[in-house]
């Protein structure tokens, strides 16, 4: 692969499973182990332009379409599901909503170093008391003559001990609701800015999950991102495009985990055994299709939030039911700490929770049938 990167969305999954296999799958198990993506890999993974993927040219970015990033972020997932969900929060929902959102100058101030992956993007938004009910925000924001001091703390957040940038998400006055939330650009090491703590988790092990507390951050005019009070609509737009990402992962890990499963399994094993790798290949299947057809939705200028919430949703149990299916098949050994089927299996649970959990999923899809005018079918 050239410095230039490739172009074609078939030379980036190319590129994506060459990175893949010689980068990232030989170190999935140590990433794992020890919860942490060297910075050598962030920063060959930003070497080969894959956190520039889909930004503006005029900004450093490379460009490709929704489907495009969903292929490579499926390969990458398939090595290791900490990489691809570090990539996928960077993109989708940090740098992804500043070439939505952003000013020129909040554009030309930011996208470069997210696209050479000088500063690795994070998304803000959940908090101790406020995660599915994302109005209920309690982190606070007030105007000062030079801009905006924020004041609260946010848990769960991906990529914020070596954030760059994070994307955060503050009220003006929570009894406004959803009307008092506004987004906030607020660079790593901005001070009143830390990290209180860093949890160890079950799975996607490597990609940092923290807690963060905002105290005192005063931030200039600039940080504001898209109209003020209309934050939950930013944070709102950034999850869609995110579900997408997340289902890429999840349909990565998916894949790897029938992989898995189909190296076991003979035409003479026990029925069990085959059953379960014809079940698994049809909930493959099936999260493909939703993933690519979602991806297709966005990228032709078509609504995709229906679409993205059932690709979401699908991929992610698929992502389980597969990894549950190949411990199955593969018995004690796949049990064993270090072994595939134990650490897919573990990924795959995380899926379910991320970007908006399954049940959220279920009501962002009723919603929106009851609420399409003609009504839509599948
Ligand atoms: C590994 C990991 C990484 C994450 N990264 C980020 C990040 O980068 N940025 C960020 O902002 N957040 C992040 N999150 C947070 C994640 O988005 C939230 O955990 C998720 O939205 C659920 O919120 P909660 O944990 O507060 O659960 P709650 O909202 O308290 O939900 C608890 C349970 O109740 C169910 N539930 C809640 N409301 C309803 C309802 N109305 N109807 C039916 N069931 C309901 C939920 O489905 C869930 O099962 C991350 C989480 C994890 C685990």
């Amino acid at each position: 692969m050239t410095d230039a990167g490739p172009r074609s969305a078939t030379e980036w999954r190319a590129a994506a499973q060459t990175f893949a296999t010689e980068y990232v799958r030989p170190r999935a198990e140590s990433i794992d182990r020890d919860d942490r993506i060297p910075s050598e890999l962030v920063r060959a993974l930003a070497a080969q332009k894959f956190t520039a993927l889909g930004l503006p040219p005029d900004w450093g970015g490379q460009p490709a379409d929704t489907a495009t990033v969903s292929a490579v972020l499926e390969e990458l997932a398939a090595a290791s599901a900490a990489v691809a969900v570090t990539l996928a929060v960077h993109l989708s929902v940090c740098a992804t909503p500043i070439s939505q959102w952003g000013t020129a100058g909040q554009q030309a101030s930011w996208l470069p170093a997210l696209a050479r992956g000088d500063r690795i993007g994070a998304f803000g938004l959940t908090e101790p008391g406020a995660g599915s009910d994302t109005a209920s925000l309690r982190t606070r924001y007030e105007h000062v003559p030079e801009g905006f001091v924020l004041n609260g703390s946010k848990t769960f957040i991906s990529n914020a001990a070596t954030a760059g940038l994070l994307l955060v998400f503050a009220s003006r006055d929570p009894s406004l609701g959803s009307h008092g939330i506004s987004a906030f650009l607020v660079p790593g090491g901005t001070p009143g800015f830390s990290v209180t703590q860093r949890f160890d988790k079950l799975g996607l092990r490597g990609s940092e999950t923290t807690e963060l507390l905002l105290e005192n951050v005063r931030l200039p005019a600039t940080a504001l991102l898209g109209p003020e009070g209309g934050g939950l609509k930013v944070a709102l737009s950034a999850l869609a495009g995110g579900r997408v990402g997340i289902a890429s992962c999840a349909l990565g890990v998916a894949r790897a985990a029938f992989e898995e499963m189909r190296r076991r399994v003979r035409l003479e094993d026990a029925d069990w055994k085959r059953t379960l790798l014809a079940r698994s290949f049809v909930e493959l299947a099936s999260a493909r299709a939703l993933v690519e057809g979602a991806a297709r939705r966005r990228d032709s200028g078509q609504p995709f939030t229906t679409e993205a919430s059932a690709a979401k949703l699908v991929a992610s149990r698929a992502a389980v039911f597969i990894a549950s299916a190949g411990m199955d098949v593969a018995g004690p050994s796949g049990a064993i700490s270090g072994a595939a089927p134990e650490r897919l299996l573990r990924d795959a649970r995380v899926f379910p929770i991320v970007e908006g959990t399954t049940e959220i999923q279920e009501l962002i899809l009723a919603r929106a049938l009851l609420e399409d005018d003609p009504p839509r079918t599948a």
